[in-house]
């Protein structure tokens, strides 16, 4: 795991101009034209990827909130297709250092802001019915002290004068085998082709600012672990004018210790005494409801599976269709019998004076009590 604060030497809580200014620094160490150590030219690399990561709000954001894979697979949300111009930046970067025709200046046009995902545990009632829930979001938004241009007040971004605007710059390298032109970013515009003169003091010139925010999210009935809620437009704000992401929740489920689900139908275990089995009976169940009365018919087999009707899970998109509430039964047989318990069971299977005591025959015990 790459960690790009401490490849330039700053605290996690470095400020841009801080790690600009690292940056700077190092770059000029290691720069592969003044420095011949063997490794200097992987570490000048280094140093260029960290500031790219660290000198980018976006990837900043990402890289703080999910590490090195917040940035390869995006938002650590891989499902999510395309994550705002993150790819681009870094063709563009590596092709500067492959010496290949790069493309043009980065960072220049509107620039879509993050998707962001969001983890939210609900409970087994709070899915089935639906519930309003209140969260903490940290994300992106556009600096409102100058709208989001990075410029102070009364001032805007210049031409760069380094490379005209251009957004990267040539530099020629003598090998014995000729000459070769390396394209590079741009180190004083970073690629975009313009410098601000006199910086917004609220966001560092970046634009954006890290605010966390209360967010409440309906959460409808119906939904179930795997379930992906889309919030438009609360994901990181865009920059130049381009467009804010969304916020993905992604729900999670708590466990029940009793009910359990499939789908729309709710499940659970019916706990019966052999009499109740045997004689049926009238009996108050758990349902997400609360209680209601279940009726067990004489004869329930073990196994044998129970349903109240319209008492599982609202379908997802249309609250009135219900599912159903199934119970299987789970038939107890007693270990240990009382004194009057045994005499009266030995007398029905007709086995109270005999001495030798064979197991009861099955159809004699039940044929005696429904009648065959
Ligand atoms: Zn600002």
């Amino acid at each position: 795991m790459a960690d790009y604060y401490a490849q330039l030497g700053v605290g996690r809580d470095a400020d841009a101009d801080t790690i600009k200014r690292a940056y700077r620094r190092l770059a000029r160490q290691y720069h592969p034209d003044v420095n011949k150590d063997p490794g200097a030219e992987d570490r000048f690399k280094e140093i260029g990827r960290a500031y790219e990561v660290l000198s980018d709000p976006q990837t900043k954001a990402r890289f703080d909130q999910f590490g090195e894979a917040g940035l390869g697979g995006g938002g650590g949300a891989p499902d999510m297709g395309d994550m705002g111009g993150f790819a681009d930046l870094f063709e563009t970067f590596f092709s500067g250092f492959g010496g290949a025709a790069a493309g043009g200046p980065r960072r220049r046009g509107p620039r879509q802001g993050d998707d962001l995902r969001l983890d939210l545990t609900i409970d087994f009632s709070e899915a089935v019915f639906g519930v309003e829930k209140e969260v903490q979001l940290r994300h992106l938004e556009t600096c409102g002290t100058c709208s989001g241009s990075g410029a102070k007040a009364g001032s805007g971004p210049t031409t760069c004068g380094t490379c005209s605007g251009a957004g990267q710059v040539r530099r020629a390298t003598r090998t014995p085998f000729g000459s070769f032109t390396q394209v590079a970013p741009c180190p004083t515009c970073e690629g975009t082709g313009q410098t601000i003169a006199d910086p917004c003091i609220a966001c560092q010139g970046q634009g954006l600012q890290q605010v966390t925010k209360k967010l409440r999210i309906n959460i409808p009935g119906g939904v179930d672990t795997g379930t992906r809620l889309r919030v438009a437009n609360e994901g990181n704000a865009g920059q130049r004018g381009g467009s804010p992401g969304d916020l993905y929740v992604f729900l999670g489920v708590r466990a029940h210790p009793e009910l359990r689900r499939e789908g729309t139908t709710i499940l659970s275990e019916l706990p019966i005494s052999y009499l109740q089995a045997i004689l049926g009976d009238t009996i108050e169940v758990e349902t997400v409801d609360g209680k209601e009365s279940l009726e067990i018919p004489p004869g329930t087999q073990p196994g044998a599976v129970l349903t109240l009707k319209g008492k599982g899970v609202p379908r997802l998109g249309n609250p009135v269709a219900r599912g159903n509430h199934q119970f299987t039964a789970k038939v107890h047989v007693p270990t240990r019998l009382s004194g009057e318990e045994r005499q009266l069971l030995e007398q029905l299977a007709g086995h109270h004076s005999r001495k030798d005591q064979k197991p009861p025959h099955k159809s004699g015990l039940f044929g005696g009590l429904f009648g065959g």
